[in-house]
């Protein structure tokens, strides 16, 4: 593929200073709306590459625990500061790294604000508990405790995000960070560390290793250094993360992918309805773990749901996501856009209706990128494929229903529980449903996107194993308990004895 400019190259980060990796080779960047664009070069990194980092990882935990935990806050608060004042840059080149609309990556870059704020905080905060000893003149409580080296594996979705999702709890609680970010969107990754470095991050705090998931991303969960790992990405892999990290019995957290569900009751405010699923089903070219991928229509609203719904999908202007007038960009990758093109035949020869889209975008400016039409299955049954798997593309699976207890059925039907969503103006509905719907996030009257940062973020099933990310619960992951007991009584004590 051409480029009109040399590419700029970029290296790893280990122990504070930009470095070649090893291995001398290196993966292309490109802009997904317009492949003629290289972004950059990355360092395809091997694991002498990943031994290294973890090394000046594993070093620079030796102090960077004993920092007084307001004081690591503190370069996290300058990194929000400068993030903040570097956003609107930082969100045009997420756009040309992986193609989401500008609206949504300033979102992106927000949402990494919002977390490096967040953690920060909880550097005055991290509480432990105190709480009376069963024996007199003894004292108890518990107190979190950094883990050692955190082992960071992240998707191309969310390029800078999810990388402060994990990062910034890992930070503020005392432990030290390798990251491997996707090879679709190293360039956020590399923009983030610029950023917690100028904040004044000592070194081998923070160190990025670029390259392939078998490269990078599996010698680094089994690197007997390092304590911890947490993985977003697909289901597939993150199994193979948690193997990889059982023989040594290493922590993981997993964050894997979804199958969302959208239930439009019979009383529901239609019009807003449909919006919540334009956004849900098609927001981030539907490449979200949370995107609302089904819907279930009650039977009575059905076809006037499905006529006012498909009308609006077909006037979704596809496009460059940085220009303004783009309500949707392209799909990530050609392997992406593969799988959403093998799914719409999946669809078309299960006997769903094909309703809107359905092809690639190849005209004019399109040829160049990996465009593909928002697309609508209608009548489809829930067990029907596109109804089950993720297909994590800009394709709805649309389903009549019965009724509420019908509805639950179906959205609780699949192996995955991120988010589900239903949009009734009967309490009592929103209540049977926030009890019964199977999800680590439920939303009433909105889509299944849309998670802020300082509440729990997870899912259910085959979405993860059990861990959160996000809000105060993320410190569970990134902190280990420990229970501490002084006793002044100058005697021997017995507890559960004397
Ligand atoms: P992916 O599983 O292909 O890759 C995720 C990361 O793992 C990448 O950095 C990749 O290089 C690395 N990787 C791949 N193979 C590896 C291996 N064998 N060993 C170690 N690392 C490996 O996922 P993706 O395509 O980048 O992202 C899409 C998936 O992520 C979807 O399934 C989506 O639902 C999920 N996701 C989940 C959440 C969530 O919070 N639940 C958020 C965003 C994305």
């Amino acid at each position: 593929m051409a480029t009109s400019v040399a590419p700029k190259v970029f290296k790893n980060f280990i122990d504070g200073e930009w470095v070649e990796s090893r291995g001398n080779t290196a993966f292309e960047n490109r802009n997904p709306a317009n492949t003629d664009e290289c972004i950059g070069m990355f360092p395809s990194s091997t694991e002498e590459d990943v031994n290294s980092a973890v090394e000046a990882a594993a070093e620079a935990y030796k102090s960077w625990r004993l920092v007084p935990a307001p004081k690591r806050a503190e370069i996290l608060y300058r990194a929000a500061e400068i993030l903040v004042r570097r956003k609107e840059d930082l969100a045009r080149d997420m756009t040309r790294e992986m193609g989401k609309i500008l609206a949504e990556t300033r979102g992106d870059v927000q949402e990494a604000i919002d977390m490096t704020y967040f953690m920060a905080g909880e550097g005055r905060r991290l509480f432990g508990k105190t709480t009376p000893s069963e024996l007199p003149n003894k004292f108890a409580m518990c107190v979190r405790m950094p883990k050692g080296v955190a082992g960071l594996i992240t998707p191309w979705n969310f390029p800078m995000a999810i990388p402060s999702w994990k990062t910034m709890p890992a930070l503020v609680t005392g432990n030290t960070v390798v990251i491997k970010p996707a090879t679709d969107t190293p360039l956020s990754v590399y923009h983030m560390i610029q950023i917690l470095t100028e904040a004044g991050l000592p070194r081998g705090v923070m160190n990025m290793v670029t390259g392939s998931g078998t490269s990078v991303g599996a010698p680094l969960m089994k690197h007997p250094q390092v304590a911890l790992v947490s993985f977003t990405g697909s289901t597939g892999v993150g199994i193979q993360v948690s193997e990889a990290c059982a023989p040594a019995l290493r922590p993981c957290h997993l964050e894997l992918g979804g199958k969302n569900i959208i239930l439009v009751m019979d009383d529901a405010n239609l019009d807003l309805a449909i919006d919540g699923c334009l956004w849900g089903g098609f927001g981030t070219s539907g490449q979200r773990c949370t995107a609302s991928s089904r819907v279930a229509v009650h039977k009575k609203v059905y076809s006037e749901f499905v006529q006012k719904f498909t009308a609006r999908v077909k006037t979704l202007k596809v496009g460059d996501g940085l220009d303004p007038a783009t309500q949707m960009g392209p799909c990530v990758n050609q392997s992406q856009l593969e799988t959403v093109m093998r799914y719409v035949e999946i669809g078309k020869n299960e006997g769903a209706h094909l309703a809107a889209g359905g092809n690639r975008l190849t005209d004019g400016a399109f040829a160049k990128g990996y465009f593909h039409e928002p697309t609508v299955f209608v009548d489809c049954n829930p067990k029907m494929r596109i109804c089950q798997e993720e297909i994590f593309g800009p394709v709805v699976s649309v389903m009549p229903c019965e009724g509420l207890e019908d509805a639950v059925e179906i959205a609780n039907g699949v192996k995955y529980g991120l988010s589900s969503s239903i949009y009734t103006r009967n309490v009592n509905h929103a209540f049977y449903a926030m009890r019964d719907l199977y999800t680590g996030i439920v939303y009433i009257n909105a889509p299944t996107i849309g998670a802020e940062t300082h509440l729990p973020f997870g899912g259910t099933k085959q979405t993860g194993n059990g861990h959160r990310e996000s809000g105060d619960a993320a410190l569970d992951f990134y902190s280990e308990w420990k229970t501490i007991y002084v006793d002044y009584s100058d005697k021997l004590q017995r507890a559960q004895i004397d």
